[in-house]
């Protein structure tokens, strides 16, 4: 079936057989909206809160029952089979014995049990940081509430010419708009809130490259 003509699935077709179904499959999609869409989320077997879909599109339970998706009542994973307890475990990576490879250790944060490979404890030992206390969901989590918001807001340049607007910045560099104020405007991941002195491309390169 590899590299063949007029294939519905696995099933080979006469060219004007082939034809006629595919209008009619296309018809048939195109009058239930299935037609140019991803699959349909009633054929995931999976709750809409085990997928990577929330690192994005973070719902709550309701909008995303609301939204037709599963929901499932406890996310995947093993809990109370720890066969130690994070007082018997040393701080320092040094004294750390192979040995906790066979443990089964507890996440301080969710109570999910996880496990350490070797390959990552010779990774601990080599930078010398000592064992996460944290499972790989909550750590992933955790990497992820580090980044910005997927979300834009519009905001102005704070670069007033010498300095940045708040006095904390003093440019390096002579800028295309001189002493004045910088007048641009753009789009930024980061909120208006936020502490970090934000300028525009044009005068953020003046001062970088
Ligand atoms: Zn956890
Ligand atoms: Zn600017
Ligand atoms: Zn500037």
């Amino acid at each position: 079936m590899r590299k063949s003509s007029y294939c519905v699935l696995n099933k080979q077709y006469k060219p004007e057989e082939y034809n006629q179904l595919l209008e009619k499959i296309i018809g048939h999609m195109k009058s239930t909206g299935e037609w140019g869409e991803f699959f349909p989320v009633k054929l995931s077997p999976f709750g809409y809160n085990e997928s990577t879909a929330p690192d994005y599109f973070p719902l709550t339970k309701e909008e995303a029952v609301k939204g037709g998706f599963r929901w499932a009542g406890r996310t995947s994973g093993l809990f109370g089979k720890e066969t130690i307890t994070w007082d018997r475990i040393p701080q320092q990576i040094d004294k750390v014995d192979d040995s906790i490879v066979k443990e089964i250790l507890i996440c301080e944060k969710c109570k999910k049990n996880f496990r350490i490979l070797l390959q990552e404890l010779n990774f601990y030992r080599k930078i010398r940081i000592p064992l996460p206390r944290h499972c790989p969901d909550c750590r992933h989590g955790e990497r992820l509430a580090k980044r910005n918001p997927r979300k834009l807001w519009p905001r102005k340049c704070q670069c007033a010419g010498e300095k940045s607007e708040n006095s904390v910045y003093q440019n390096t560099a002579k800028h295309s708009h001189g002493n004045n104020s910088c007048t641009n405007e753009f789009e930024t991941s980061y909120s208006p809130d936020r502490k970090e002195i934000v300028y525009c491309e044009s005068c953020y390169n003046s001062e970088i490259v």
